[in-house]
């Protein structure tokens, strides 16, 4: 087959990861190819609740992890030339009773041991100063500032621009096909266009890492989990910031979250399934029974079965790299940079000790 094109690096799949990390290998002045078999965004990162969620990442060392990459959102969304929304005010997170609240109250505990993370617990009155819609039910709560939530829809189309911008090259309906290696080294990638040659491959495919990875040779444990999100017609102001699993938008749109469950490649609506989150969101903020629901959708997460990230490079092929897991959205910030100096500079700041694929005994190179 014919070469398409040579690149120092092809980045596969056009999601949040696959993007980042394009924009910040461009940046650093790598001709990068990334390639995309249907278009950027086209999977869970144009699908998804937007949240730059922290304090819901366990253990220790992933929250401080996520909180590393929400402190580098507001530089981040500065260095994009579109105006994306990004508040940083805190998911406020509650309790209904009281053994609720001695939960969270732990969870505080817990969080108040990462270093740098800010979070304050709140009684019943704090947090209905912070949304006064909530239930008279509510008991108190937690909220941090390093929680927050930012414009999905136009983030991916922003990153790929300024990718762009810095001269990368977005191959969009462009399904690889194979990673040539030889001599236990990538040489180049096959795609349904042609052949790219390449020393560098990052396998950003969402669900379909694993499906990349067997083509070099390498398992790869990650499934899809299903998720569905409600979105609601305008609504006059009812939340000033997020609650866990509900949040609105500048335009009055209410997003209302979320079901977790595998069913392998379903990308389907199930409406049986949306009873259980409504309910557990109206229990909390009772004026959503006015609110109408104006869409319905569903997508799948990429879940490695620890549910963190597999972010490394691949054991025995060299010039292969692995950047999947869950919140892709919260991770993107850092996940750019990781790549971007494991690639240039060959090492990164981050200890990757516990995202790698290694940690699984699945994960070997033939
Ligand atoms: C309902 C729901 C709510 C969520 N809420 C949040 C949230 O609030 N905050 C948060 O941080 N995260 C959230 N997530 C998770 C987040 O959306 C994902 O972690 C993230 O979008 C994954 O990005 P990715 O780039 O790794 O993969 P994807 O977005 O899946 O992108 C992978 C891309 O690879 C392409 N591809 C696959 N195979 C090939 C091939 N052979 N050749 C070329 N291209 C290929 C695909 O077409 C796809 O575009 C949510 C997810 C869901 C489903």
């Amino acid at each position: 087959m014919a070469d398409l094109r040579i690149a120092d690096v092809v980045v596969i799949g056009g999601g949040i990861r696959g993007c980042t990390i394009a924009l910040f290998l461009s940046r650093a002045g790598m001709r990068v190819a990334l390639v995309e078999r249907r278009f950027p965004a086209y999977m869970a990162s144009s699908a998804n609740g937007g949240e730059v969620n922290v304090t819901d990442k366990r253990p220790a060392h992933y929250t401080a992890m996520s909180l590393q990459s929400s402190r580098m959102y507001p530089e981040f969304i500065g260095s994009l030339e579109n105006d994306i929304f990004l508040q940083q005010k805190g998911i406020l997170h509650v309790a209904l009773n009281q053994e609720e609240m001695e939960r969270l109250e732990q969870r505080v505990e817990e969080l108040r041991q990462i270093p740098g993370l800010r979070v304050h617990l709140l009684d019943a009155r704090q947090a209905k100063e912070l949304v006064p819609a909530l239930a008279p039910e509510v008991v108190g709560g937690y909220v941090s500032p390093d929680d927050g939530l930012v414009e999905v829809l136009k983030l991916v189309p922003a990153i790929v621009h300024m990718a762009r911008r810095y001269g990368a090259t977005i191959l969009s309906k462009t399904e690889v096909t194979g990673i040539v290696v030889e001599g236990g080294r990538v040489r180049g990638v096959a795609t349904d266009r042609g052949r790219i040659s390449t020393p560098t491959v990052v396998n950003a495919a969402g669900v379909r890492v694993p499906h990349i990875g067997r083509m070099a040779g390498v398992t790869i444990p990650v499934d899809p989990e299903h998720g569905h999100l409600v979105i609601s017609e305008p609504y006059p102001r009812l939340l000033p910031i997020p609650t866990e699993y509900v949040m609105q938008w500048p335009n009055g749109s209410i997003m209302i979250g979320t079901s977790n469950t595998k069913i392998g490649y379903d990308l389907g609506v199930h409406p049986e399934w949306l009873p259980v989150f409504l309910k557990d969101a109206m229990r909390l903020l009772p004026e959503l029974r006015n609110v109408k629901a104006m869409r319905v959708f569903a997508n799948i997460r990429p879940m490695p079965p620890d549910r963190l990230p597999i972010y490394d490079r691949v054991p025995g092929v060299e010039g292969l790299y692995i950047a999947v897991g869950h919140s892709g959205i919260t991770l993107a910030p850092l996940t750019g940079k990781i790549f971007a100096d494991l690639i240039t500079a060959g090492r990164t700041d981050m200890d990757l000790g516990p995202y790698s694929l290694s940690r699984f005994s699945a994960g070997t190179a033939n």
